[in-house]
């Protein structure tokens, strides 16, 4: 323990006592009273699945991050589906996209039979490196699919110059951003659609489910079809016009998300604000924290930008093993996580695809270093300071141990 500033009493993983008794995961959603209330009323009116809520969630969301249109959908997954369709993604083309991201992102583009493209990341944020972009870019070149990850914005005005440019469709990712701020916009009035997720570990929830909001009616359109079977108007609809006639116009799928869910969602959305000043301040507490410990790298914040915090990734520094420590941290008690195996390397890629190691060298080389420290809104300070004391301890131990 020569280096130690402060010397710690044995790591959990060599049978020391853990820094906490409980498990701390690294997200987890928060559901309160008036949310379950909100889901009973819903549970006792007319409408179980496609009405009032539908529309009230919507509007609701799409105009709290300054667009125009909202479509709701059963998932994230199912939303990104519906956008890479929207954008007229189909056999023969092709989309970039990030590797640092969760499958669905690239999954989507299989969806619609076109073929998704790895552009590497910039090394500070872990965003889509626009200059990349440029690179990949050919004839068959649709869309382009940013991720804004850990809720930090991607370089969106770089990509939409290169997207204004090439005439393609920017489908932002924002499944980890919800209430991030871009040079003074909010994420959501950026793109040409952007996406979000309101799983659990999302900022907010509604159990399963995802949004695509939008300034272009006619991808608002395309999205509603999408969502049901192709058909161009819903039961509601159809209902207060006393019509029984619908016309199927395109191939379509399942996609709604109930009325009890959106109540839900509508709920949670109610605590947004509260819910991301918190993630701030977990996150200036983890910034100051770390400063002085130099054998984690924390996330880097590009001026002008407000993240959303959905994530608090640092990188383990060299000579530290990024495995050791995840299982260090884990014996302490302390769900960390890693975010993400690079898309690309996954089985199902390599064996279609043919990617090789080295593909996205940038992306590959975070992955091998990254761990997710817990970050969500109903944290205490007491959790945070565990955190805290956790990494310090583990680093410090690990440290000590390899010299
Ligand atoms: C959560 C997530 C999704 C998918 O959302 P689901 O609602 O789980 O389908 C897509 N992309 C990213 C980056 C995500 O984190």
């Amino acid at each position: 323990m020569s280096t130690a500033k402060r010397s710690y009493p044995p790591l959990a993983i060599h049978g020391g006592r853990p820094v906490r008794a409980k498990f701390l995961p690294y997200g987890r959603q928060m559901v309160e009273e008036e949310d379950i209330a909100a889901v009973v009323d819903v549970l006792r009116s007319d409408w179980l699945t496609t009405g009032p809520k539908v529309k009230e969630f919507e509007e609701a969301l799409a105009s709290s991050v300054g667009a125009r249109y909202g479509v709701v959908f059963s998932s994230g997954t199912a939303a990104l589906h519906a956008a890479a369709y929207a954008a007229g993604l189909g056999p023969g083309d092709e989309a970039i996209t990030t590797s640092l991201t969760f499958a669905a992102t690239a999954n989507c583009v299989l969806y619609n039979c076109a073929i998704p493209i790895f552009a590497d990341v910039c090394s500070d944020t872990l965003n889509i490196d626009p200059e990349q972009v440029r690179q990949l870019i050919s004839a068959k070149t649709k869309a382009i699919f940013p991720v804004d990850y850990a809720g930090h914005p991607a370089d969106m005005a770089a990509l939409m110059d290169i997207a204004s440019e090439r005439g393609l469709i920017v489908i932002e990712d924002a499944a980890h951003s919800l209430g991030a701020v871009y040079n003074h916009r909010p994420v959501g009035s950026l793109a040409h659609m952007t996406m979000f997720s309101f799983h659990p570990v999302k900022h907010i929830t509604t159990g399963e489910g995802g949004m695509v909001v939008t300034n272009h009616e006619e991808f608002a359109h395309r999205l509603r079809l999408f969502r049901s079977h192709g058909i161009d108007s819903d039961a509601l609809e159809r209902r207060i016009a006393g019509q029984w006639y619908y016309e199927m116009i395109d191939l379509g799928y399942n996609y709604r998300l109930p009325d009890i869910n959106c109540a839900l969602g509508l709920s949670q959305l109610r605590r947004l604000d509260e819910n991301l000043a918190r993630r701030r301040e977990v996150a200036t507490r983890y910034d100051k924290a770390f400063r002085e410990n130099d054998s984690i790298l924390t996330p880097r914040v590009r001026p002008l930008i407000e993240p959303a915090w959905h994530l608090y990734p640092v990188r383990v520094a060299e000579g530290l093993s990024r495995a050791e420590v995840f299982r260090a941290l884990r014996a302490e008690n302390v769900g960390v996580n890693v975010h993400y195996i690079p898309v690309h390397l996954h089985p199902y890629y390599r064996r279609r695809f043919g990617y090789q190691n080295g593909t996205c060298p940038v992306a590959e080389k975070a992955y091998s270093q990254l761990i997710s420290l817990p970050m969500f809104h109903a944290m205490s300070d007491a959790d945070v300071n565990d955190v805290i004391e956790a990494v310090d301890k583990v680093t410090e131990g690990l440290r000590a141990n390899a010299n």
